[in-house]
């Protein structure tokens, strides 16, 4: 006990939470007196310290692979450091003191005895005292890191030269504040602190590694990523292609020539947001750093925090690939990139703003959308397909799709437009932008620059002899009422609007100006939709339903019902979900529903006859995907609250 209150007080340069880890590290690593498991109550007594605080560092070591828990008869968690004698273990034979067969005749022994493993190596004469209190020291106070099960911050590695990273066998784990978490093998190695410290501004943390677990992570990093790196060097210059949408903006191409960090950097986060299917990049200058966000399934998520200067560097080198200006720093440019991964063509949108810390960067990854879907997986219900499909084989009449931005709209329209592409019929599109090439349609993009508006477009498309015409969206009275007017005279048109459900287009359409009869005329269906998230497979859990739970969901208290419950893992990102799925409401213009139209009802009016119709709603479709286990009670309100707002 003094022993460790002493130590405090000659260190007390440690950070609170550091001086807690190593307290709580030096009692368990010094086997409390042989005991082989310690409750999180019994460690604060002996520490004096809040059980909260105490409690906190041990699931924070538990994750880390530190220690193993374990709830005990009468529920209270029970921690033990199995892992870490092992590690002592592992240290000895990785520094070559120890044969792993003596390593394991010894574990054994010890399984048996109950006794501590050092004792049990010396007792054995395998090893002597002298290392094993070396062994003990370096270990001692620093947590160690399984790098395998650690989610590893890919960008941060890549920061490093490969070199440091070799030479030092050094792993940078991931930045936390000012300070670097930095997986060692040898903590001592004080050059390693300090060069890792310079190259990536910030104070170093130390972490146990293991031999095994650097191999793994040279492998996985600088094996197979040497690789990738390549795949965008073959995408070259002279790939460049015409630019076809935005005009004013430039072509360029990402290559990989050089292999400067800021080159390493820009070209890790473009491969991992194209790997985990994220569709914006953020890059964000605060007054001393700067952070990285990714939009996944639709919300933006930390991915890492980069040095000003490599921001800087990284604004700079896409401005050059962007053909922009790269001496404007204040003023909002943008551009446009391509580069090709695994056989793949990637089409970046760059976006440029000078704030008060610096340029912000956005990048858009348009191709790195899932649009090549057929109706089947768009997340429809068995009924909804079929109404779907039934729609798409009209000759004339209106199918609308809404929802807010990025509630999967263009995915439904793109999945539609796949279903009936067939030879005998002219589908012509106009878009903005064009977000997927779709083979024997013709897609033209709004340029506003050029005077090619939505509604100029569309009277363009009409002269033009089509059977199907998708328009990427209504957004003003005019390109409504030329879009109502070609579904009035034998054209299938499939478009847009921008409101949170089904009833509500009907509502924002008459108060566009067009005429209620011309509307229940024109319209076959409106398709409401949102995205949700999809629970991983790889970690998803369950929990019984509580009385809140069956409330929301609307099913009789006492319902037996598990519900579904996110965890994360490194195969989502620690994240729990992995991947959307839509979830709609289709309102088909019944003879019900047009009555309330042309009696111009309000909205709720119109849902009720709907209802009364059969129609399924969205809070309804997206209950049942939480009673399928698809997705959490979580999403559910966050969808649902959105609704309400
Ligand atoms: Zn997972």
């Amino acid at each position: 006990m003094g022993l460790f209150s002493g130590k405090q007080e000659t260190k007390p340069e440690f950070a609170p939470g550091e001086t807690l880890t190593r307290r709580v590290l030096a009692l368990l690593d010094d086997g409390a007196k042989g005991e082989e498991e310690v409750t999180a109550s019994a460690l604060a007594s002996e520490l004096a310290l809040p059980v909260g605080d105490v409690e906190a560092e041990l699931k924070t070591l538990v994750r880390f692979g530190n220690l193993v828990r374990r709830t005990g008869k009468n529920g209270e968690a029970h921690y033990s450091a199995t892992p870490r004698r092992k590690l002592l273990g592992d240290l000895l034979v990785e520094s070559g003191h120890l044969s792993p067969e003596h390593l394991k005749e010894a574990l054994d022994e010890q399984a048996r005895t109950g006794e501590r493993l050092g004792v049990t190596l010396v007792d054995r004469g395998y090893v002597t005292k002298q290392i094993i209190g070396k062994m003990l020291e370096m270990q001692r106070g620093i947590p160690y890191v399984n790098l395998s099960a650690y989610p590893i911050d890919e960008i941060l590695v890549r920061s490093l030269p490969e070199r440091v990273i070799m030479e030092h066998k050094i792993v940078p784990l991931a930045r936390s504040g000012d300070e670097i978490h930095l997986a060692m093998l040898d903590p001592s190695d004080i050059m390693a602190v300090d060069t890792v410290g310079r190259f990536l501004h910030g104070k170093v943390r130390p972490f146990l590694t293991t031999e095994s677990d650097f191999s793994w992570v040279v492998n996985k990093y600088f094996g197979v990523g040497r690789k990738v790196d390549e795949s965008l060097t073959e995408a070259g210059p002279g790939r460049a292609q015409p630019e076809a949408g935005a005009a004013g903006s430039a072509v360029g191409v990402i290559e990989a020539f050089d292999d400067s960090p800021v080159v390493r950097v820009l070209n890790t986060i473009v491969q991992d947001a194209v790997r985990i299917g994220a569709t914006d990049i953020h890059v964000e200058p605060e007054s001393d750093e700067t952070p990285v966000r990714f939009r996944i399934d639709g919300l933006l998520v930390d991915k890492t925090v980069l040095p000003r200067q490599m921001a800087d560097g990284i604004a700079s080198r896409l401005k050059v690939l962007a053909g922009m200006d790269i001496a404007e720093r204040i003023r909002p440019q943008d551009g446009r990139v391509l580069f090709s991964i695994e056989g793949r063509e990637y089409d970046l949108r760059i976006a440029t703003l000078g704030t008060a810390f610096g340029e912000r960067v956005a990048i858009r990854l348009l191709n790195n959308r899932q649009v090549q879907v057929g109706l089947e997986r768009l997340g429809l219900s068995v009924a909804q397909q079929t109404t779907l499909e039934r729609l798409m084989r009209r000759q004339h009449g209106m199918v609308l799709v809404t929802g807010p931005t990025g509630s999967g709209k263009t995915t439904t329209l793109y999945a539609s437009l796949s279903f009936i592409n067939e030879r005998v019929r002219n589908i012509m599109t106009i878009e903005d932008p064009v977000e997927y090439r779709l083979p024997g349609i013709t897609q033209i993009p709004v340029r506003e620059k050029s005077g090619i508006t939505f509604g100029i477009g569309l009277r363009a498309i009409l002269r033009h002899d089509p059977d199907v015409i998708m328009v990427g969206e209504i957004r003003d009275a005019e390109t409504a009422s030329i879009a109502i007017h070609a579904a009035l005279t034998g054209h299938l048109v499939l478009t847009t609007l921008h409101t949170n459900n089904a009833t509500g287009a009907m509502i924002r359409l008459v108060d566009m100006g067009i005429e209620p009869y011309l509307l229940t005329s024109s319209v076959l269906a409106v398709v409401g939709q949102r995205l949700v998230r999809v629970l991983c497979k790889a970690c998803r859990g369950q929990r019984p339903a509580g009385a809140a739970d069956l409330d929301l969901l609307r099913l009789p208290p006492g319902t037996d019902l598990m519900l579904p419950m996110a965890a994360g893992c490194p195969e989502c990102g620690t994240l729990g979900y992995k991947g959307r799925t839509g979830v709609f409401e289709i309102l088909t213009m019944d003879d019900a529903v047009r009555e309330q139209v042309l009696q111009r009802k309000p909205a709720t009016a119109i849902l009720d006859a709907a209802r009364a119709a059969g129609m399924k709603t969205l809070r309804e479709a997206l209950a049942e995907k939480v009673q399928e286990g698809v997705t959490t009670i979580e999403e559910f309100q966050r969808l649902t609250s959105a609704e309400a707002a």
